[in-house]
């Protein structure tokens, strides 16, 4: 059966579930723990019930076998673009300067829907990069039911300090569109923030650091006082700030002005980590993104030695471990493939998480860091986004890349 037919056969034709299954995996992850043997029972777009095969009934359900899989809560992306496509098949520099925003969302609407199918029902998308607000209306087209795809929580266009984003390169001498938006000092960043807000972001992004002018180093952006004005700003209207950042002085500005989450974090130190775990500022690792990114660049994994930039980021993330810092799981996936989400899990315990934990992280650790109390777990009440994969991922990670069957609000998009 080829990919097509699959999914006119399994596109849902109405957008509310109206349905009650009971699911029988093998054995089921709950978002915290593993259970040999249970069952789940879902009614229209809710869990209904989760336990032991003969605690839960089948009474007017009509039963799913799901016999060789494990079944897990959706799960979480924690860093996308899906208005970015691989940097191997177009530079980041081109796609923000030379594509247009139609053709931009028009790769967005399948990079959706081959999320979805990898069986990630919920992405946290961290900037359009140059397409403004677009990710907005990719989430409405989503939610109406136009497209298949993940529920989004959007940034929209990012903030970057003046100067300090690209593309760059450029003659000073003429103004160059930025993948983000420059805004500075303390008007301009209430408005920007507000303005984002406005238009549609779920949080704000900032960027804590980034590789300046003619400088190849990353080097800070904001001041700590501009980075507390935008957390208070936002804050007040009940959202987060994630704060990009690679360098240990911009990490240390993000966590003390109060972000939430720390994106990449690639030089943070057992002094940063340290501050991180006391200030419950989780780290976003992106290991995928640093991995491909390495490869685009001629590095052939597997053949050569790892590259320093390889070596330093297995030790920090080691350090970030060490230190108990709360880790989500986010790849920065757009840089790579999109629905090859589940190589960033991979990478994790390549480099040293248990499979386990890779799992938690990747749901219910991501729903608590990004507040997303009705999912992440298999829990009566909670929403119907739920996942089959064949084998066991707590013991052979590779298995969350082996999707048999997605369910999101309670509607099969892959059985
Ligand atoms: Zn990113």
């Amino acid at each position: 059966m080829n990919k097509l037919y699959f999914l006119l056969l399994y596109f849902p034709t109405t957008l509310f579930a109206q349905s009650t299954y009971l699911l029988r995996p093998d054995r089921v992850f709950d978002g915290e723990t593993m259970h040999e043997g249970w069952v789940v029972r879902v009614k229209d777009d809710k869990i209904e019930a989760a336990g032991p095969a003969s605690s839960v009934p089948a009474t007017g359900a009509e039963v799913v076998d799901l016999k060789g899989t494990t079944l897990t809560p959706g799960l979480i992306e924690g860093h996308s673009h899906l208005l970015l496509h691989p940097y191997n098949e177009t530079t980041w520099d081109d796609q923000v300067l030379k594509e247009a925003r139609s053709l931009r969302v028009a790769r967005a609407t399948v990079h959706a829907q081959k999320t979805l199918l990898a069986g990630f029902t919920t992405v946290r998308d961290l900037g359009t990069e140059g397409a403004d607000y677009d990710d907005v209306g990719l989430k409405q087209a989503i939610n109406k039911g136009i497209i298949p795809g993940p529920r989004m929580i959007v940034v929209t266009r990012a903030l970057i300090a003046t100067g300090s984003y690209g593309p760059k390169g450029f003659s000073p001498d003429i103004d160059v569109p930025q993948g983000a938006e420059e805004a500075d000092g303390h008007d301009a960043l209430i408005q920007a923030v507000r303005r984002q807000i406005g238009k549609g972001a779920d949080a704000i992004k900032i960027y804590a650091d980034y590789r300046w002018g003619l400088m190849a180093e990353a080097r800070p952006t904001y001041t700590i006082d501009e980075i507390k004005l935008i957390v208070e700003v936002a804050k007040s209207s009940g959202r987060a700030v994630v704060a990009h950042a690679g360098t240990a002085e911009g990490m240390r500005r993000a966590i003390l002005g109060g972000c939430e989450t720390i994106e990449h974090g690639d030089a943070g130190t057992p002094e940063i980590f340290a501050l991180m775990k006391q200030h419950g500022t989780a780290l976003c690792p992106t290991l995928a993104a640093g991995d491909a990114t390495s490869q685009y660049r001629g590095w052939k994994k597997g053949q050569e030695p790892e590259p320093e930039r390889i070596k330093q980021k297995r030790i920090t993330f080691k350090q970030s471990l060490d230190a108990g810092v709360t880790v989500c799981a986010g790849g920065d996936v757009g840089v790579f493939s999109h629905g090859d989400n589940a190589r960033e899990l991979v990478m994790m315990v390549e480099y040293g998480m248990k499979p386990i934990d890779v799992l938690r992280s990747a749901t219910s650790i991501n729903a608590d860091v990004f507040h997303l109390a009705d999912r992440g777990r298999i829990r009566p009440g909670l929403l119907a986004d739920l996942v089959a994969v064949e084998g066991d991922p707590s013991k052979t990670i590779t298995d969350l890349q082996r999707v048999r069957t997605v369910l999101k609000g309670g509607i099969f998009y892959k059985r």
